[in-house]
């Protein structure tokens, strides 16, 4: 039976996809595996430069002055090459969770960091605004979704210095002016494809500026001239990555899928609103469409609705130890009948208890 996949990351693939990227693994140019071609190959360069080109038409970027680079070591190694790129002097950061605290930890190795606001006041139920961003600093860093708590920005600032993202878990659900960034950087395994790839978009005029010696693997400079095959790329991860821009461009792009998400998370917010036996995490306003954090208001009732949801096929509904309770994460490739079935268990629960 196929499960109702709600996985924090990684995640629930496109069913298309993955039975795309099987066969490409066993023959994907006549007779050889994907996995087994140099990636130096005419076959293999088509692949990077068509995901290259997916990216960037799909965020609106084409002809913009923007670069898309698949790069290693995960969103986690964005957070020291950002700082070792751009920091010169002094940045700042938005402190919206986990991630965020983890990216200001790194950049601190290089230099100064300032946190321009926080919600650590909270557990990060919420996200601050009204905060101000010095018009001297080297750049201004925020996390578009925050994955563990449950809370995603839905307004950015209008920032006097260059702007960079950390969209790993929401980057292509939903629609936004995406030239507003300088620098986006989106781990694959939440919303792309395989684990093993991350996706840089940095305009390069911001680039060059700090006077540091840059590690040739580090530097974003390096990898924007040879093409993103300074050395062997992930393949298999790019190669599932295309395949997933590829279906998200066949369905509609970013403007479809938006409409879905919405969809799937006003389905899942109602019933946490309006079931008593559960209660909403993070702030009404502030609440992701990717990933909805809930407790149960009963703790007695733990084991019965954790019975129910096995029984009805549900994965990954454990919530992050930060937060407990359930966290369902709601994926591009997640279906609305998927978040159905999850709602019909919790109404199940209702008239149980
Ligand atoms: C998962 C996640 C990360 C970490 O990604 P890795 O690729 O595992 O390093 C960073 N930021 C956000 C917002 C995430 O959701």
């Amino acid at each position: 039976m196929k499960r109702h996949n709600f996985s924090a990351g990684p995640c629930i693939l496109p069913q298309d996809v993955l039975k795309k990227a099987s066969e490409a693994v066993i023959d994907f140019d006549n007779g050889l595996s994907l996995l087994e071609i140099s990636h130096r190959s005419k076959p293999f360069v088509d692949v990077m430069e068509n995901a290259r080109a997916l990216a960037l038409e799909l965020l609106g970027l084409e002809g913009k002055g923007y670069k898309a680079l698949f790069l290693q070591g995960g969103a986690s190694t964005q957070f020291l090459m950002v700082a070792l790129n751009m920091l010169e002097k002094r940045a700042g950061y938005l402190n919206t969770g986990t991630w965020s605290d983890k990216a200001i930890k790194e950049a601190r190795i290089y230099d100064d960091i300032y946190e321009v606001a926080s919600s650590k006041d909270a557990n990060f139920n919420y996200i601050p605004k009204g905060y101000d961003i010095p018009t001297d600093y080297d750049y201004f860093h925020c996390t578009s979704n925050n994955t563990i708590f449950g809370t995603q920005m839905k307004e950015f600032p209008n920032s006097p210095i260059p702007m960079v993202c950390d969209m790993s878990s929401d980057i292509f659900s939903r629609q936004l002016d995406f030239s507003k960034f300088d620098l986006i950087y989106a781990g694959a395994q939440k919303n792309m494809g395989p684990a093993g790839a991350t996706l840089v978009v940095v305009k390069e005029d911001i680039l060059g500026k700090v006077s540091r010696k840059i590690p040739s693997m580090m530097d974003y400079k390096v990898h924007i001239s040879k093409s993103s095959m300074f050395n062997t790329p992930p393949v298999f991860s790019v190669y599932v990555s295309m395949l997933t821009l590829q279906w998200l461009k066949d369905l509609g792009g970013i403007p479809a899928i938006e409409k879905e998400n919405e969809k799937k998370a006003q389905l899942i917010y109602s019933e946490i609103d309006l079931n008593p036996l559960f209660k909403g995490f993070s702030t009404k306003s502030d609440r992701s469409t990717m990933n909805a954090t809930f407790t149960l208001a009963n703790e007695d009732l733990k084991e019965t609705f954790e019975t129910m949801v096995k029984e009805a096929g549900i994965n990954g509904l454990n919530g992050h130890r930060s937060v407990g309770g359930y966290r369902a994460s709601m994926y591009n490739a997640l279906s609305l009948e998927s978040v159905g079935v999850l709602v019909d268990v919790m109404s199940e629960l209702e008239r149980k208890a």
